[in-house]
């Protein structure tokens, strides 16, 4: 692949864009990409620590950054981050529901308990998000709702039963929103990035990630590992996957409602 050089030019220039799960990985690295085009980023995690470590490195950089408290499972915690939003900057221009969890496990050692997390964090966490952002941005007018779905929402993948089932709701839920969201005449879109495997630390939450670092001597190596020889399957990066939901929150996509952007280096087909 060809690198790329990137200007950054204020392409969300003062729009106030709320991204879930901001703390690490894809989350961090859309929230930096989106102030440094000089976007106001609300960094909303579950830690409170992680989210006001970026939102300080942000600041450091030159760039305008809140922390916000937000577990995206509960609707309290969204009732008080988007109040948060429209009073500290009276207007809510993009939400990017990026938050997500995964356990590998079989389907018959699978627990009730961790099915139903997945998709409380998932799925209720992007439709909580979801509803409380549509009332928001019908008063200012408009919005962009970006939703990060996963390729496993496309194709199955095994000891990922419930991530899987919760990527693919997520995908026809966000259809459904655009299309709602469209006849309603809110000039609120709704569009879907859907990434192959990204490198970001949630692999290395997972114990079988973590037995590969151990056998193969380093996070790098298993990444590696992971992707073998061909070129198509290699793993994105976080920061390419943020410059795709920068496009999404941008005005240059604003022809764009319940549209897919899918990261697979063509292997969905
Ligand atoms: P990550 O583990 O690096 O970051 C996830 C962040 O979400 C963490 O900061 C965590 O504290 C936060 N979080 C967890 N539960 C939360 C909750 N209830 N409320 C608010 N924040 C919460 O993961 P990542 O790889 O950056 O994943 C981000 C999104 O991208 C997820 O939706 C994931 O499913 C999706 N995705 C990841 C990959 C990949 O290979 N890494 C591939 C496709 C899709």
């Amino acid at each position: 692949m060809a690198t790329r050089t990137v200007t950054h030019s204020g392409r969300v220039q003062g729009k106030v864009a709320l991204v879930t799960g901001a703390g690490s990985g894809i989350g961090k690295a859309t929230a930096i990409l989106l102030a440094s085009e000089r976007g106001v980023a609300l960094v909303a995690d579950i830690s409170m620590d992680a989210a006001q470590t970026v939102t300080n490195e942000i600041v450091a950089a030159g760039g305008r950054a809140e922390a916000v408290a937000l577990d995206v499972s509960r609707e309290a915690n969204w009732r008080q981050a988007i109040e948060q939003a429209l009073k500290n900057h009276q207007r809510l221009d993009v939400l990017v529901n990026n938050a997500g969890i995964s356990y590998a496990k079989p389907i018959d050692e699978m627990t009730l308990d961790e099915w139903r997390k997945v998709m409380n964090v998932n799925l209720d966490g992007v439709f909580l998000g979801t509803k409380q952002a549509i009332a928001a941005m019908k008063k200012s007018g408009g919005g962009s709702i970006i939703n990060v779905a996963s390729v496993s929402g496309i194709k199955p993948s095994p000891t990922a039963s419930a991530y899987c089932a919760s990527k693919a709701a997520i995908r026809m839920f966000s259809k459904t929103a655009a299309i709602e969201c469209a006849d309603g005449k809110t000039g609120i879109r709704v569009n879907l990035v859907t990434p192959g495997g990204v490198k970001t630390p949630m692999w290395e939450k997972m114990d079988f990630f973590q037995g590969m670092i151990a056998q193969m001597g380093g996070t790098e190596k298993a990444f590696a590992a992971m992707e073998g020889e061909a070129a198509s399957q290699k793993f994105f990066t976080a920061e390419e996957v943020a410059s795709t939901i920068l496009y999404f929150a941008s005005d240059e996509s604003a022809h764009l409602t319940g549209t897919e952007i899918v990261l697979d280096r063509g292997h969905t087909g």
